[in-house]
């Protein structure tokens, strides 16, 4: 069974059936889906690509993007999708690393040509039209052969730090993580369930196409490309309940969209079946606002491209369970161990660590890369004996709830104490008038490092670091609180929303 295969068996259970839409309008069958693309396999195979070539995704997120990614695994090829927002430099880099042959771009993301590509298609084009024309028979096209280790996706990580690295995502990854979302994330009834992309498909919301292709579901691309919080809930309203992954940003933008409404928890369960949410930290007074605004339609899920989607889930029950006399430590865990995968938290000298201490997070399981693409270093340092050394720094608890702490990188050691950002993140949130905050590092003469709080308020307040300061010291040790409060207009974030912290420190340098 491979990706590719997927497709051929929905197809042939339901051939006539609704599988993409475009907006509330049907863009294709699963039959007439797997006829494109196995058309454009063909082409792709008469025009000289051959199994394990790469090919470049360019675009906003599109129908023709899930045509594309199965025409590409149909032929045996490998994807490289790339997220729409990259300066066309950075893609050239990314052409020229991944030796990418051809390339697929929408016209918004891609006005030029992109340097190193042999062949650049316009997604929106004749040429394409005339590329993803369908076979007559798409049956009688064979689908590559392919192992289970062979290279599926490369994923070029968000190189927060530095240039970024190929992930190896495999055929076997992507099935693990496709059934890992069924035993951990969700059931997915493919009579009624709708995925849908409004975060970027280049990311963790384009493989979730995987599970619900697994389940028969329908796929929706907004017809925006992305994120419009009136759009979304009109879709659900009109085509049934949405489930959809989303960064913690889009998160709150829903949930302040549902709240200026006025919308119940009935409206929001009629737009909204699941909403994942993951890529970066979920604050507990964030979540526990969504869940008193929204209801219970949430479930995290913790992954990184070296194990997509696929390291931890905080399930719904979890979630919801208000109750539970740990839930807030729960909710601002990232939950327990996925089905496919051994976790790990250990010491600088790689031995496990008991529950309560807080070391790197380590993870083995089908769902982990095959190692950084030609980068052999890199590789050997992420992958050793097996385990996957995340960069994550995270304590378990007796339960198996594992708390991220920050990237190992992110630590801040005042005074000899360690300082994880993210705990005076969360105190600072619950202060009256914060909206976003973020906490590096600042070096210091006297105490090494000391922690320095970039602050966005919410509209109509000030900033006032005497109260933030008692605020703090009311709640968590003297040391941990920030020396210094920076007001803000805005965090700067990457394109999946993640706080680029780099920059933070940098403004403190300069
Ligand atoms: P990426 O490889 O771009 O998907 O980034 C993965 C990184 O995002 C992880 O190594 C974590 O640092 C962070 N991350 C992912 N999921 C979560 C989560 N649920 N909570 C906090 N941080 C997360």
């Amino acid at each position: 069974m491979t990706l590719c295969h997927l497709l051929a068996r929905q197809a042939r259970l339901a051939p006539e059936r609704v599988a993409i839409l475009h907006g509330d309008a049907p863009w294709a069958s699963h039959g007439e889906w797997a006829a494109r693309s196995a058309g454009l396999a063909q082409r792709l195979r008469a025009e000289g690509l051959v199994p394990g070539d790469r090919v470049l995704l360019f675009m906003r997120n599109h129908p023709r993007y899930l045509e594309l990614l199965w025409g590409a695994w149909w032929a045996g090829l490998v994807v490289v999708p790339v997220n729409a927002k990259l300066h066309p430099a950075e893609v050239a880099w990314i052409v020229a690393d991944a030796g990418a042959r051809w390339g697929f771009v929408t016209r918004d993301v891609a006005p030029a040509p992109i340097d190193g590509l042999e062949r650049q298609v316009d997604a929106e084009s004749a040429e394409a039209d005339a590329l993803l024309a369908p076979a007559p028979d798409w049956r009688a096209v064979p689908i590559a052969e392919r192992q289970p280790d062979d290279l599926a996706w490369l994923f070029y990580t968000s190189g927060t730090t530095g240039r970024p690295k190929g992930v190896m995502i495999t055929q076997r990854n992507l099935m693990t993580m496709g059934l890992a979302y069924f035993s951990d994330v969700d059931a997915i009834d493919g009579a009624r369930d709708l995925m849908c992309y409004a975060a970027p498909m280049s990311h963790g919301c384009g493989l979730y196409a995987v599970p619900h292709l697994m389940g028969g579901a329908r796929h929706v691309v907004p017809a925006s490309g992305g994120v419009d919080p009136d759009e979304l809930f009109a879709l659900g309203r009109a085509l049934g309940p949405l489930s959809t992954f989303a960064a913690p940003t889009i998160v709150k933008r829903l949930v302040d969209h549902a709240q200026a409404r006025g919308l119940g928890h009935a409206d929001c369960a009629a737009a909204f079946k699941t909403i994942v949410y993951g890529g970066a930290p979920m604050y507990v007074a964030d979540m526990q606002r969504a869940l008193a605004v929204m209801g219970p339609r949430f479930v995290q899920i913790y992954g990184q491209g070296e194990t997509p989607m696929t390291a931890t889930a905080l399930a719904r029950h979890h979630i919801a369970d208000t109750t539970h006399p740990r839930h807030v430590e729960r909710l601002g865990s990232v939950g327990v161990a996925q089905t496919p995968v051994q976790l790990r938290v250990v010491g600088e000298d790689g031995r496990e660590l008991p529950a309560g201490e807080a070391g790197e997070v380590l993870v083995r399981g089908d769902s982990v890369m095959a190692g950084y693409w030609r980068n052999p270093e890199a590789s050997a340092a992420a992958l050793r004996d097996g385990w996957l050394w995340t960069g994550d720094v995270g304590c378990l608890d007796e339960d198996g709830f594992l708390t991220l702490k920050d990237r190992s990188k992110d630590l801040v050691i005042s005074g000899g104490s360690n300082v994880y950002p993210r705990e005076v993140e969360e105190v600072l949130l619950t202060a009256p008038g914060v909206a976003e905050v973020a906490c590096v590092g600042a070096p210091d003469a006297e105490w090494g490092e000391v922690v320095v709080a970039f602050v966005v308020t919410q509209p109509g307040h000030a900033l006032d670091p005497a109260a933030l300061d008692a605020h703090c010291l009311a709640r968590i040790a003297r040391f941990k609180r920030p020396k210094r409060y920076v007001l803000v207009q805005a965090l700067p974030k990457n394109h999946y929303g993640k706080v680029l912290k780099t920059e933070l420190r940098a403004r403190l340098r300069d």
